[in-house]
């Protein structure tokens, strides 16, 4: 039976690589023959669009697992990828984030949906919204860690204070053996002395918490949605997909 680990691949601030981080993680996982579940848990839908899932064509998506009850598995969908599967959102989960204040166990909804499928999957990816609101809880609460992408910028480690309070908080709280998984550096422009001096800050921080995998700046990476792709399959010869594999190395330990 497989024991699977669950990631929340959170960061408040948008644009950071979160959703592109759980789509091609998750695909690269799968190619080393690991079992993979997405789960798109910000209203934007952006990882199921980005698997190419047609919002139109989903019967049940995340909210109605976490606002109605739907049983988890009728929502998950296969995407064309051997071993991944995708559980989607649609704008429909905008709601949730205000609908879940008046419920009772609000912040432990996703975790008690998603408990069993630790049973069926090697790795559940959580990609969450842009926000700490209550489906970012949800997240953190239900994972065993989380993996923070922090784009190679310079504000990289603004808001990250905040982020650790709520890591934290649910520590204390929701989630005593939440863990940080790993610190993923994005979007580094090679070019810049910038890039690195980020890279030097931020494993000043978070120590060996940073994954030795960094990701360039590559457009192929933000080509592959548009297609509906993971960027091994869009691209395998990009960049892009030569780190998102090295970074799944990483993750399962073979590096
Ligand atoms: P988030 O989910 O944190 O908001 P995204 O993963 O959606 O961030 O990335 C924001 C934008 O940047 C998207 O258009 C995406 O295609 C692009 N992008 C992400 N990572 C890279 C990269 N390494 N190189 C080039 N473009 C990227
Ligand atoms: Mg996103």
């Amino acid at each position: 039976m497989a024991s699977g680990r669950i990631i929340a691949i959170a960061n408040q601030k948008g644009g950071v690589g979160k959703t592109t981080t759980a789509v091609n993680l998750g695909a690269c996982l799968a190619s080393l023959g690991k079992k993979a579940l997405l789960i798109d848990i910000d209203p934007q839908g952006n990882t199921t669009s980005g698997m190419g899932i047609s919002k139109a064509d989903v019967k049940y998506c995340i909210y109605d697992v976490l606002i109605n009850d739907v049983p988890v598995q009728d929502a998950i969908l296969p995407c064309g990828v051997p071993n991944l599967w995708l559980l989607p959102a649609t704008i429909q989960l905008a709601g949730a984030e205000i609908e879940l204040v008046p419920t009772i166990s609000r912040e432990v909804r996703l975790r008690r949906a998603v408990q069993p499928l630790r049973n069926v999957y090697d790795y559940i990816l959580i990609d969450c919204p842009p926000s700490l609101g209550l489906l970012t809880l949800n997240a953190l609460t239900a994972a065993d860690s989380v993996l923070i992408p922090i784009q190679c910028e310079y504000y990289a480690l603004e808001g990250l204070s905040q982020l650790l309070n709520t890591i934290r908080l649910v520590q204390r709280h929701l989630n005593t053996s939440l863990e940080i998984e790993g610190v993923l550096l994005t979007m580094l422009d090679a070019r810049t002395n910038l890039g690195l001096q980020v890279i030097d800050d931020v494993k000043k921080f978070f120590r060996e918490k940073v994954y030795h995998t960094i990701i360039p700046r590559n457009v192929r990476l933000s080509e592959a949605p548009s297609h509906g792709r993971p960027i091994i399959h869009y691209d395998p010869k990009s960049k892009g997909a030569e780190t998102y594999m090295d970074l799944a190395k990483e993750v399962v330990g073979l590096e």
